[in-house]
């Protein structure tokens, strides 16, 4: 998985007419998929959402997650253990939760989160974590303001189905963002990493101050 350094963006294939896409939106998910802002987690569309079909980009229409391969992992935001196609997103490094603060950049190399976003739009869609369950391992943590639902519709009846597979609980332990868009660190973090981490915090802020 090739992941873009910080402050390099690729760019996306097309271009988004800005001002025509605010009037489409509401302003949330104009602001999640444009501005990277995160979504209030537990209330959002799709977070408790088994319908079968093919969540696609809420702006491009690019068809991205299988309802197969979502999953309950108890963070409030829609999570998918896989991805249709991994050629279809872009993984960019993503200080932005800790401030790009740089000294804990290098002292805490692990509170940079993946970002994840539609290569064909550029939209921001969320984070990918390493605390999925099998067989990937993974978790795609995406917000429901950069999704758009296609539900699988039965031939005859033309109601929409359900999705059949078994839904599967695997807790994230990785940590996520809060719905300031805050990344949050993980809860069983030991009192010392807290500790070390606001004092890093502090001492940057403080840094900008002066
Ligand atoms: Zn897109």
């Amino acid at each position: 998985m090739p992941i873009s350094p910080i402050g390099r963006e690729k760019s996306p294939n097309i271009t988004i007419d800005k001002a025509a896409l605010k009037e489409r939106l509401t302003p949330i998910e104009y602001q999640v998929t444009q501005e990277k802002m995160t979504e209030r987690p537990y209330t959002n569309k799709f977070y408790k959402h088994r319908e079968k079909g093919t969540y696609v980009c809420k702006v491009c229409s690019e068809g991205l997650f299988l309802s197969g391969t979502k999953y309950d992992s108890g963070s409030g935001w829609p999570s998918f253990f896989d991805i249709i196609d991994k050629s279809k997103v872009i993984f960019r490094a993503d200080a932005s939760g800790i401030g790009g603060n740089l000294l804990l950049i290098v002292k805490r190399p692990e509170l940079i989160r993946t970002e994840v976003s539609c290569k064909n739009c550029g939209s921001h869609l969320g984070h990918i974590f390493n605390d999925g369950p099998k067989p990937t391992g993974q978790r795609y943590c995406i917000n429901s303001c950069s999704l758009e639902f296609i539900a699988e519709v039965d031939e005859i009846d033309g109601s929409v189905k359900t999705e059949e597979s078994e839904e599967i609980h695997h807790p994230a332990t990785l940590g996520g963002c809060g719905p300031d868009g805050i990344c949050r660190l993980p809860p069983k973090n030991n009192v010392r990493d807290r500790i070390e981490v606001r004092a890093a915090m502090i001492e940057t802020s403080t840094n900008t101050l002066r």
